[in-house]
């Protein structure tokens, strides 16, 4: 058994979030650091490519067009859209059959963080 005294240092006072570092594949950023929920958003760069679209984008993408424009399979769209969504990075509206994506630029990530697209 340890019996070794360590002081207040095991105490900190502010509890400091976890970061990651930039992608290199985020190019403009001037954070080298990314929070989780960025980190969320651009860790991947199927799902930053998928960000880049959604931002020139301004009426929004469905899966069948971000489909077309990536070389990916719908269910692999479809489960890095359920990611961005998850961090708030995308909505969602339902039009007849089809779901319109758009990319939500309030988002933390975009507004307070900068991740650029
Ligand atoms: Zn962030």
């Amino acid at each position: 058994m340890n019996t070794k005294k360590v002081g207040r240092s095991a105490t900190s006072a502010k509890k400091k979030e976890k970061t990651y570092p930039r992608p290199e594949w985020v190019k403009d950023s001037a954070e080298e650091e990314l929070c989780p929920d960025c980190f969320k958003v651009v860790g991947s760069r199927s799902r930053y490519q998928l960000v880049c679209l959604l931002g020139k984008a301004k009426e929004g993408m469905t899966v069948t067009m971000l489909t077309a424009e990536l070389e990916l399979q719908q269910p692999t769209i479809t489960h890095h859209l359920n990611v961005l969504r998850s961090v708030d990075a995308v909505t969602s509206v339902d039009s007849g059959r089809e779901r319109i994506y758009t990319l939500n630029r309030d988002a933390h990530c975009f507004d307070e963080c900068k991740i650029p697209y």
